[in-house]
């Protein structure tokens, strides 16, 4: 019998740990990762961050990689980088590359992330307009903050939007931040953190408006961006603009393929598509989350790896539904939020610490029952959250709101089921929903 073939399609975070878990659970068939991308698999979250300032450790694409090249070797992964999939033969499991190559699978593996949802306005192909996704934009757009102060305006208050924000200001430069909703990370936050980093980010400088639309972009006669018109008609100097109004996930090979799509790759809770030869994963796939209504799809480091490891268990036979705890991190300026679990759908907050101090949580709970934590500066609480949401808990509103409370006493809730060992160390940076 010939040992099984296993494609990964997507070589970043859930592609290349999709490899490497295979390996680490001892697989010793052939595993051949394609990525579209001519770099080693490497790390995203800093390119909004420390890429851009010089922090360090950080400023080198090699500090980015995820694994060094000789990895691939020691481990007998094929990395096929800069080569493109175009098609999925589903009925003679073969996947077909843009450079001609065949590859032959008995497990398909998408992990084919999305991309920035363009900016639907006239002039948004104006020269000085930007997105940020990969290495090359980081590249760009470091060029572009590297030089003197200008008035850079980022449209979206997202996470990587407000990121930017953050670091554009850190490097001195004048920052207007444009938000269609009327409020800052509307679908990530709570009401009362999306409210104090609003005041955050206004208390370092930057001008966020929210509840404001981009009209349209015009440039000077070379073809470069110089100014934004907002509805209503007011216009503001845009030396350079950042767009980050969310993703789009790459589908389109699976639905080609006829797989089911629909905002993601829809997936069941072992990963696996509606061709069960065909796992999704990470910013790609649409999954449905125990305990809530209909599927979802997670942008985020800690989703993608811990999907990665979770269709590595199936295609080695020892599978089980996909359960992790979503968790997140953000950093602006000198604040490290972090989030455990979903807060959509919470009707009741109970805050903890003193936000005047830069150091508090918010713990959200739903029918009495917590859903989530988001925390500023307090790691220990995004620790035990995690622990807790994991294990079940019944910590109630009451206990968080009392004088004295301390989430440490609770940091013995039972221990969730132990997960896999990682092959690949997991870093202790990670972190977002719906980065964008
Ligand atoms: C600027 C930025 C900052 C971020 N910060 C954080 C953070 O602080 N914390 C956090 O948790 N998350 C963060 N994220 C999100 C996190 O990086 C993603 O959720 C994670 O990378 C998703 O992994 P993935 O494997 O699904 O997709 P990706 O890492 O995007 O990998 C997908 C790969 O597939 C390739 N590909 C697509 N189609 C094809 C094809 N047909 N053939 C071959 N290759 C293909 C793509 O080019 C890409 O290389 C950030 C993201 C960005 C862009």
């Amino acid at each position: 019998m010939t040992s099984p073939r296993v494609v990964v399609v997507g070589a970043g975070q859930g592609g290349l740990e999709t490899a490497a878990a295979l390996r680490g659970r001892g697989f010793s068939g052939r595993i051949t990762l394609v990525g579209d991308e001519c770099v080693l698999p490497y790390q995203r979250p800093p390119l909004s961050k420390g890429f851009l300032t010089g922090a360090t450790g950080a400023t080198d694409p090699a500090d980015l990689e995820l694994r060094p090249a000789s990895f691939f070797a020691t481990q007998g992964i094929d990395l096929v980088p800069g080569d493109r999939a175009e098609r999925i033969d589903r009925e003679c499991r073969v996947l077909h590359l843009e450079s001609g190559a065949a590859l032959p699978y008995d497990h398909l593996v998408l992990a084919t992330g999305a991309r920035p949802r363009p900016l639907p306005v006239p002039g948004a192909g104006l020269s000085g307009v930007l997105a940020l996704r990969g290495l090359r934009d980081a590249h760009t757009l470091r060029r572009e903050l590297s030089g003197p102060a200008r008035h850079l305006v980022v449209v979206g208050a997202g996470f990587i939007g407000l990121e930017l924000a953050a670091t554009a200001r850190t490097l001195g430069h004048e920052v207007t931040v444009v938000e269609a909703q009327s409020r800052a990370l509307a679908r990530a936050l709570t009401p009362e953190m999306s409210a104090w980093l609003t005041d955050e980010h206004r208390r370092q400088g930057v001008r966020l408006l929210l509840s404001r639309e981009v009209a349209a972009l015009h440039g000077d006669p070379s073809g470069q961006v110089e100014i934004m018109e907002l509805d209503g008609g007011e216009r503001i100097p845009a030396e350079l603009v950042v767009v980050g109004i969310g993703v789009l996930p790459h589908t389109e090979l699976a639905a080609e393929a006829d797989l089911v799509v629909g905002d993601g790759i829809v997936v069941d809770e072992r990963l696996r598509t509606s061709d069960p030869a065909i796992h999704a994963v990470g910013d790609c796939a649409r999954f449905p989350r125990p305990g809530a209504r209909g599927h979802t799809r997670i942008e985020s480091v800690q989703n993608a790896s811990d999907q990665a490891r979770c269709v590595a268990a199936d295609i080695c036979g020892e599978g089980a539904p996909y359960t992790a705890v979503p968790w997140f991190w953000s950093e602006q300026y000198a604040v490290r939020l972090q989030i455990a679990g979903l807060t959509a759908g919470h009707d009741e907050v109970v805050l903890a610490g003193d936000p005047g101090e830069a150091r508090f949580s918010v713990f959200c709970f739903q029918a009495g029952r917590l859903v989530g934590v988001e925390s500023v500066n307090r790691p220990a609480d995004h620790g035990i959250a995690r622990r807790l949401l994991a294990g079940g808990t019944d910590l109630s509103p009451e206990e968080v709101g009392a004088p004295g409370f301390d989430l440490k006493q609770y940091q013995r809730a039972p221990a969730p089921a132990p997960a896999p060992a990682p092959v690949t160390a997991p870093r202790e940076r990670p972190v977002h929903v719906a980065h964008a």
